[in-house]
């Protein structure tokens, strides 16, 4: 299998990049210098980036500032790791140091911890290194900082992956790509992808790996890093390798080339056409191999660098069993790149380091608990703010309902009040009906009184045709009625006086209207009766009460009645003249010994 020797490449690929990017701080800006652009610019060209760090540190940019010369610090650190400049990284972990010192800033002093355990390990000392990173990473729990966790959990994934601990990295790897997932940061997102992908690589997982290194490489590419993007491609070459896509790797690799050629890193060269001779031993194309193999080799011959030059060589290995078979050259081969790659790193065993995992994972898990309780209790509290506001517009409908139904009793109460008002006014109107009907009858005898007399007579007063036939209007009263009353008593009295009412009624034509007066007076008004006919009229009345048959107290009882009678003509101009006429009459009739009628002068 020539898949051994690559395996090694790709390792050393990504244990290359990990300090290289760090995350952006919420303090981008300061006296109008942009902490997140020097960010991108420190990743692309370290020697660069450490220099404008340092002059912008002597120029007192960050006077007064010290979160924000925390980060240029770290950005500047991750800048010099990557250039390997060992004196700039002492320098700067210093400087971090003292800030932690002055501004008992402990996320300074983790800071100055990763650095220098990134620098421990990176050395080849991962035990060091190891216990250094964790020392950091647990003093960050101390702090309230989740940029400075974010960064602790990068830091952890990536000196276990240097320290070549797969497994160990997976974890905190995933745990970084959630942090950085979370926070939204571009940057982180890249880098965690990066980091992941090479975990994930070392533990042997090629295809999750891929994955992870196109999500890296589009990250990278979106930040307008390419050569970055193009690392990461000859990373993911060879994985690729691996699951035998070999042209793909080949393009991979080809990317990873060009980039390294084009800001001119003999070691980054010196890797891709590593991978790129894999490639093509891959593809059987051994000639073409042979050619990057000697470039390759011809490129880190000057170099100190017997784990890249061992991979080169078991290429070289497997390269000449491809062509050759089983040889002697190629034995030899083989035995010289296995003894270099024996040179690579051992952690022996660490109390220390053990010790120091263990508190760390205890303490990120009770802050993991911490945060869900937190979360629960967000839950909770936004179910209990849904119920609450659920309460309260039931309130509000209940209310609404309560409204609502009183304007209904209302309008129905406004209803039956109408109709209450309504029946009222009836009830007022027939009662007036029935108080205007009494106010023109008399009360003890039910026929017509003077009110009625007075008011139907001004209708009757039209100019009499002829005296023939005449309007009349009679004057009766009851002769000698109080000693009727007297006799036989009151009640009596008033039995007589309905009686003759209701004789007066029986005896005038249907035209004529018969009132009471007052006391035993009554008026008849007859309408065109004449002369003639009112004296045939009055004298059969006279003859009639004076028949009547009543009786009191065993004894016959008679009444009699006299009457005036005017006829209304020229000498009656107006009603009360035609009364004053007929009372005259009726006064001459009294005089004239009662019991008899008269008849008013024309
Ligand atoms: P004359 O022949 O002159 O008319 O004598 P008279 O007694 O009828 O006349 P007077 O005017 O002196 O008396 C009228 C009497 O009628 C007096 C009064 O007690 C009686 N009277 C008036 N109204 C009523 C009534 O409503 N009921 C009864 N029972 N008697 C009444
Ligand atoms: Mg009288
Ligand atoms: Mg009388």
């Amino acid at each position: 299998m020539p898949t051994s020797g690559s395996s090694h490449l790709r390792h050393l690929v990504a244990g290359m990049l990990p300090i290289l990017l760090v995350f952006a701080c919420a303090c981008a800006q300061a006296n109008g210098f942009d902490l997140a652009q020097y960010r991108l610019r420190a990743a692309t060209d370290r020697a660069a980036g450490l220099e404008e760090g340092w002059r912008v540190l002597a120029d007192g940019v960050f006077q007064g500032n010290p979160a924000g010369e925390r980060m240029l610090l770290w950005y500047m650190g991750a800048a010099a790791i990557g250039a390997s400049e060992d004196d700039a990284l002492d320098a700067i972990t210093t400087r971090l140091e003292r800030l932690a010192r002055e501004h008992e800033d402990e996320v300074a002093r983790s800071y100055a911890g990763f650095l220098r355990g990134a620098r421990l390990i990176d050395a080849g000392d991962a035990r060091a290194g190891l216990v250094m990173v964790l020392e950091a990473a647990n003093r960050v729990f101390a702090q309230d900082d989740p940029l400075a966790r974010i960064t602790a959990a990068g830091e952890l994934c990536s000196a276990y992956i240097a320290a070549d601990l797969a497994q160990t990295a997976l974890e905190h790897c995933h745990r970084y790509r959630r942090l950085a997932q979370a926070s939204g940061d571009a940057v982180f997102m890249a880098r965690a992808d990066y980091l992941d992908a090479s975990a994930l690589s070392r533990a042997g997982q090629p295809q999750q790996a891929i994955e992870r290194w196109q999500g890296a490489r589009q990250h990278f590419l979106a930040l307008g890093l390419k050569g970055l993007a193009a690392r990461t491609a000859g990373s993911m070459a060879g994985d690729l390798i691996i699951i035998e896509r070999h042209a793909e790797a080949l393009a991979m690799a080809q990317e990873a080339l060009d980039a390294a050629i084009a800001v001119s890193s003999p070691i980054s060269m010196a890797i891709s056409r590593g991978v790129r001779a894999d490639a093509l031993v891959g593809l059987k194309r051994y000639d073409e191999a042979q050619t990057e193999l000697d470039q390759a080799l011809a490129l880190v011959a000057p170099m100190e660098q017997p784990l890249l030059l061992g991979d080169l060589l078991q290429t070289q290995a497997d390269l000449l069993l491809a062509v050759e078979g089983d040889s002697p050259r190629a034995r030899e081969v083989q035995a010289r790149a296995l003894a270099l790659k024996d040179t690579g790193m051992h952690l022996g065993d660490g109390q220390e380091l053990e010790s120091l995992e263990l508190k760390f994972r205890e303490r990120e898990q009770q802050l993991q608990i911490r945060e869900l309780e937190t979360e629960k209790r967000a839950q909770e509290l936004a179910l209990e703010q849904a119920r609450l506001e659920a309460e309260r517009s039931e309130a509000a409908l209940a209310r609404q309902r309560q409204v609502m139904w009183a304007v209904g009793i209302l309008i129905l109460a406004l209803i039956a009040g109408l109709a209450v008002v309504i029946r009222l006014l009836r009830a007022q109107r027939r009662l007036a009906e029935a108080l205007r009907v009494q106010a023109y009858r008399d009360a003890l005898t039910g026929i017509p009184n003077r009110r009625a007399l007075n008011e139907l007579a001004g209708a009757l007063l039209p100019e009499p045709d002829s005296e023939e036939r005449g309007h009349v209007l009679m004057m009766t009263d009851l002769d000698y009625f109080k000693s009727i009353n007297d006799r036989y008593g009151h009640p009596f009295g008033d039995q007589v006086l309905a009686t003759v009412a209701e004789l007066l009624q029986s005896l005038v034509p249907a035209t004529a209207l018969v009132t009471r007066m007052g006391g035993e007076e009554f008026a008849l008004l007859c309408p065109d009766l004449g002369k003639a006919g009112a004296i045939e009229l009055a004298s059969s009345i006279r003859r009639a009460v004076g028949s009547l048959v009543l009786e009191s107290r065993g004894e016959r009882v008679l009444v009699t009645i006299s009457i005036g009678v005017a006829v209304f003509g020229p000498g009656t101009r107006d009603f009360s003249a035609w009364i004053r006429a007929a009372d005259a009459a009726l006064y001459r009739a009294k005089a004239a010994g009662r019991n008899c009628v008269e008849l008013a002068a024309d």
